[in-house]
């Protein structure tokens, strides 16, 4: 290990505190430290490749360093890089929210700016309760999807279903009732089935079934193609229309962050929508998708793997201690980030969810590369697992 990294190591060590990570098992670890990107790749101080296989955290789209996507940041910084939208205007946040609009949900007419998924969930919910309020009515409970996840902040955690975080913030939480987990959440289908369910089927789905309109739409994680932090939350004109009146009505939606609709952002999420058409991404995703599938199978069929389950280009393999009952392993065994970690060496970069191994290439991956991804993990748990898990 180079010199420069152990510093930088000993650093981390020092000053961070990192998000979802048992911080005790990584001040005793050798964490890898990523120093720059390279299409679909990491590469960490040491030189290192690693295909990025969960997006970032499943935020990237077309890779990193893009040149589009560098070329509309550049282009931004040398007008601005921020001002705010509290009482004023600026130039990309009012281009991306014409683009936005032209292709969400027909009755989704207006664009509210914030930073990450969570803020967006958090302005939803505000929308939602003071749509009611203006209007003289309380409406006080919500009502959520069992299992669901919408972020990190109090109100997004309020209406998501995951025990293992939730169960300590209680005390903190309003009150949600959850509805069954429905399908497809727990969506165990052929790629052919999948396919109904993306992007372009969306609309057609709503359609079919007019009353799953959605009033009020959060978007985030790859809305700059994973390169800023931004989110949107859309409403329709009836809930914007709630909310005009006189200042002393107070119907005004007191809610806004700092960094709302940052100019950088908004440039970086126009050059990724016009990247969506020009390298016709949705299109080329059928052959992906088929290949995550074919592996799958094979996959499905090794020791310790449980269920499997594939949404489009995204799919979770369960890891389990008995492959007939899908008993699990211990929670403490970490067998899971084990796993991913015996894939590091390998050049594939992957982030478990306690024992389900998530693959979530970035949408625009090209195929070698994909399958030199799944190649890794299928090799990884045919040859690893088995003695990780002794
Ligand atoms: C990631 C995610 C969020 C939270 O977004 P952040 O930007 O991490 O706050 C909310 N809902 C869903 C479905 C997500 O995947």
């Amino acid at each position: 290990m180079n010199p420069g990294t152990e510093k930088l190591i000993s650093l981390d060590k020092e000053y961070l505190w990192h998000p979802f990570t048992q911080m005790k098992a990584w001040l005793a670890s050798e964490p890898v430290i990523i120093e720059s990107g390279d299409g679909f790749c990491l590469i960490d101080t040491e030189g290192n490749r690693y295909i990025d296989g969960v997006s970032s955290l499943w935020c990237n789209v077309h890779g990193h360093r893009v040149k589009k996507i560098d070329d509309a940041i550049k282009g931004q910084l040398d007008k601005i890089a921020h001002s705010t939208l509290l009482g004023l205007a600026q130039t990309k946040s009012i281009e991306l929210a014409e683009k936005l609009v032209a292709i969400a949900p027909k009755n989704l007419k207006k664009v509210f700016y914030s930073d990450s998924g969570a803020t967006s969930v958090e302005i939803a919910l505000k929308i939602a309760y003071q749509y009611y309020h203006n209007q003289g009515q309380k409406r006080d409970k919500f009502i959520a999807l069992g299992q669901s996840y919408h972020g990190d902040t109090i109100g997004s955690v309020s209406v998501g279903g995951i025990e293992l975080f939730h169960s300590i913030f209680k005390p903190m939480l309003f009150e949600t009732y959850f509805a069954p987990t429905p399908f497809p959440y727990r969506f165990n289908g052929s790629a052919e089935q999948c396919r109904q369910f993306s992007l372009d089927k969306i609309e057609e789905l709503l359609k079919k079934n007019p009353e799953n309109i959605p009033d009020i739409m959060c978007l985030a994680k790859g809305i700059t193609g994973g390169y800023l932090p931004l989110a949107a939350t859309l409403t329709t004109q009836e809930l914007f229309d709630a909310f005009l009146g006189e200042p002393s009505e107070f119907k005004t939606f007191f809610h806004g962050h700092t960094y709302t609709g940052n100019a950088l952002a908004c440039a970086a999420a126009i050059a990724s929508l016009e990247l969506f058409q020009e390298n016709k991404i949705i299109e080329s995703l059928t052959a992906k998708i088929d290949l995550i599938a074919d592996y799958l199978k094979k996959i499905s069929l090794l020791d310790y793997v449980g269920d499997v389950r594939q949404c489009g280009l995204m799919a979770g393999i369960e890891i389990v201690k008995d492959k007939k009952t899908k008993e699990s392993f211990p929670y403490e065994k970490l067998i899971g980030a084990k796993l991913c970690a015996a894939m590091q060496p390998k050049g594939a970069m992957m982030r478990p969810l306690s024992d389900v191994i998530v693959l979530m290439p970035p949408v625009a991956i090209d195929l070698p590369l994909l399958r030199q991804l799944l190649d890794i993990v299928y090799d990884t748990i045919k040859t690893d697992l088995p003695k990780i898990v002794k």
